[in-house]
């Protein structure tokens, strides 16, 4: 027989009780034991949607983040945080700081966040330095060990193995983050120990890191932790995902442990080497049901796949998700509105739980035991494959047409720029914003009315003619030399394109955890991706008609519209991102048609799509880059085209940051100070480029000299006749009595470097 598991299961909530819960106690409006009896519910709900596996995850549920758990498991929160409170406290304050004005005294900075690998999950870094003493405080992890066996559950406890613990953390002074092994290894030790005191058998450990580039060092650190966990009496589950294991594979085979899990859906290419290299008391455990995304797997197929691995290696298999299931929302059956063909194709938490028992059921019993199921799956798989919906042949067609050309701009910068210089005139350190202005109550309310069906779409517009006016006058006053409209009409940046671009779909309640209480809802890009009309352009023209300033045009890219949505798994990434391409091409052209002179296309996820290895960096960055392309540079020389990313770690992926070729590009670095821009001391970028000198994430304003020392330190890296002014990003989440005076503080250093130019 083979066995199920599941490796974690997402713990914010079907309808985000979690994260209601979490804010009523930080806004204390809760007790702790309030908060606690929440936990303790969805632990029990989750539970109870995985008892048909064999061995459900424990310890996977997190009041914040499993790797900040981690810390917590080793005794490792940060020194600064105030030991004197309740230990719930210590941890969130670890994770998200406090102000001065919550303490009374200074304030205490959070952890810093960071992307879990290659997922739009943010974990808190873990901080090392020369002198860190690990500790175990395991009563957490315990107690839930303990419930779900008081409710009958087969748990199998699930941590953070210590070399990835490691690897994902920071060294805050020059210490070697290798040296603490030896330390955290006893801790380890005795973890396991107690676990296996308090009943548990088969214990996960995660190594994520086993999917990536690693030094001999840490292959090394890999066979010292493990073959010290490994005397332990627990079974350990070494557990791989996101990628293939590659030049780790035969290491990981080899690895003592009782087990290995691999990751079938990214690396099903790699399950026959694995086999011919397990040892033949080891168990395997192949993660077959794709747990990043959230399409239906094809289960007849699978089992066409997995009959003859079985035969092979017996009650040796085991199956499961191909990760956490923390990437996908929780259950498919509360979207009641979602087109019922689309729906048919999807499958979240729970479904793909149901999934995988019905693999099991099939291999251990025959196809013949779950005949029913498979023949649903057959047809939803047949039925998505053969839609209407999801092919549309305008598109297959126009992609045909699409040559080279379609990404090369008509003239190189050096010359197309004089065109653009002669006609905006702009003065030198132009001044400008990077697109939304502070979404006010009353627009949120309009908007929502207006979704509501509330409110006419005459009175609608109206509304956000009146937020342009405004946005308008007020950047006038201030006197930015290039205005935006403000984008009142957006929500978010994805979903208002993805909403009226053919080929997308939108949940209700498909959130997935950002970090902590934050979830995001990716929209679904589900079949070809069509734009029926413009998207943009009414709003823009009419901002334009107000001023004799230009106004920005302001569209998201395809690399980021790709990258924040759940995509199509029948196609490459990259032929979807073209699609994308087409349509944002086809807005941009509208634009400049309607005389629109400078148009923003925005990437800020572009970074974010790079893949786990750098070995594979180059064929995402080729790609992403043309898609980029062939949206912005089907225009005319005189037409002036912005991008903007925001974030500052750019040093090695310059060359292709260059190669998207936008005339002007703004970034965040003002937080950094300016240290981002050292990458200009070794490249030369050849365009134009905005450093950001308004940090948008804090109520600061900024003051005059700060501004001009940061740009001063740009002009020492970038020709000054090249150098923008303006905001790490944009304003939306910003009050207008903030950003009237740091716009106004913009203006007047801008003033002051063209003065001292001049002199
Ligand atoms: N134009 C967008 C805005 O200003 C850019 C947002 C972003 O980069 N995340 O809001
Ligand atoms: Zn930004």
């Amino acid at each position: 027989m083979i066995s199920t598991h599941n490796l974690g299961f997402p713990r914010i909530g079907k309808r985000r009780e979690l994260k209601f819960a979490l804010e009523q106690y930080w806004r204390g409006e809760s007790s702790l034991p309030e908060l606690e009896v929440t936990a303790r519910t969805l632990r029990q709900t989750h539970w109870q949607y995985q008892q048909k596996l064999d061995w459900l995850p424990v310890g996977d549920f997190s009041l914040y983040d499993h790797v900040l758990d981690t810390s917590l498991l080793v005794g490792n929160l940060p020194d600064r945080t105030d030991r004197r409170l309740a230990e719930t406290d210590q941890y969130f304050q670890a994770a998200r700081g406090q102000s001065s004005k919550q303490l009374q005294q200074t304030p205490i900075a959070a952890a810093e966040m960071t992307k879990w690998f290659d997922t739009n999950y943010h974990y808190l870094v873990p901080e090392f330095s020369a002198d860190t003493q690990f500790e175990l405080n395991a009563e957490r992890l315990l107690a839930q060990f303990r419930e779900a066996v008081s409710h009958g559950f087969q748990a199998k406890p699930v941590i953070l193995g210590p070399v990835s613990y490691l690897w994902l953390g920071k060294a805050k002074d020059d210490s070697r983050k290798l040296d603490l092994l030896a330390d955290l290894l006893p801790v380890y030790e005795q973890c396991l120990l107690t676990l296996a005191e308090a009943g548990a058998d088969w214990v996960q450990i995660d190594e994520p890191v086993l999917s990536t580039e690693l030094d001999q060092d840490w292959q090394h650190a890999l066979t010292q932790a493990y073959f010290a966990l490994n005397k332990t009496p627990v079974r350990l589950l070494l557990t791989s995902y996101f990628a293939p294991l590659r030049e780790n594979l035969n290491l990981a085979c080899e690895l003592p442990a009782a087990g290995l899990h691999i990751d079938a859906v990214n690396a099903r290419e790699e399950v026959i080497k694995v086999i011919d290299w397990l040892p033949a008391h080891k168990t395997l455990s192949l993660g077959v049901i794709n747990g990043r995304n959230i399409w239906k797997s094809d289960l007849n197929s699978l089992l066409d796949w997995l009959e003859p691995l079985h035969q092979r290696l017996g009650d040796r298999l085991w199956l499961a998700p191909s990760c956490s299931l923390l990437h996908v929302p929780v259950d498919l059956e509360q979207e009641k509105e979602l087109d019922s063909d689309i729906k048919n194709w999807l499958a979240f938490a729970v479904q793909k739980l149901d999934e995988l028992n019905c693999l099991a059921l099939a291999l251990n019993h025959g196809r013949d035991s779950v005949k029913a199921e498979l023949a649903q799956n057959a047809d939803a798989i047949q039925s998505r494959r053969a839609s209407e919906k999801v092919h549309n042949p305008q598109v297959r067609d126009r992609l045909q047409t699409v040559t080279e050309d379609w990404g090369q701009r008509r003239s190189a910068y050096a010359e197309r720029s004089k065109i653009q210089r002669a006609r905006h005139a702009l003065p030198l350190f132009p001044t400008t914003t990077i697109g939304s202005f502070p979404q006010t109550t009353a627009i949120r309310q309009s908007r929502l009315q207006y979704r509501r069906g509330e409110l006419d779409e005459q009175s609608y517009q109206r509304d956000m003619q009146q937020q342009i006016e405004y946005a308008i006058a007020e950047q006038e006053k201030v006197g930015l030399d290039v205005l935006v409209h403000g984008e009142a009409e957006r929500n978010d940046m994805v979903e208002y394109f993805g909403e009226q671009l053919e080929g997308y779909a939108f949940t209700r309640f498909g959130w997935v955890q950002s970090y902590g209480s934050r979830c995001v809802k990716p929209p679904v890009i589900f079949g070809d991706v069509e734009r029926p009309k413009a998207m943009t352009v009414e709003w823009i023209a009419y901002a334009q008609s107000l001023t004799d300033k230009p106004v920005k045009g302001m569209l998201t890219g395809p690399v980021t519209m790709l990258n924040w949505s759940f995509v199509r798994d029948d196609q490459p990434r990259s032929q979807t991102c073209l699609q994308l391409a087409l349509a944002i091409r086809d807005e941009v052209q509208n634009l400049e048609q309607q005389g629109v002179s400078i148009i923003q296309i925005d990437e800020a996820a572009l970074r974010e799509g790079l893949p786990l290895r750098r070995a594979d960096w180059q064929h995402y960055l080729d790609w992403a880059v043309n898609c980029f392309r062939i949206s912005a540079n089907g225009v005319k020389d005189e037409t002036q085209i912005h991008t903007h990313m925001c974030y500052s770690e750019f040093n090695d992926i310059i060359e292709s940051i260059a190669a998207m070729d936008a005339d002007v590009i703004t970034i965040e670095t003002s937080r950094s100070d300016m240290e981002l821009l050292d990458v200009f001391n070794a490249f030369d970028y050849p365009n134009e480029i905005g450093p950001g000198v308004y940090d948008i994430h804090s109520p600061n304003i900024p003051d005059v000299n700060q501004i001009r020392y940061l740009m001063e330190r740009a002009a020492e890296r970038i020709p000054p006749e090249r150098l923008w002014v303006n905001p790490d990003c944009g304003l939306k989440t910003r009050q207008w009595n903030e950003v009237k005076p740091a716009l106004a503080a913009m203006v007047q250093a801008a003033g002051e470097l063209r003065q001292d130019a001049a002199a």
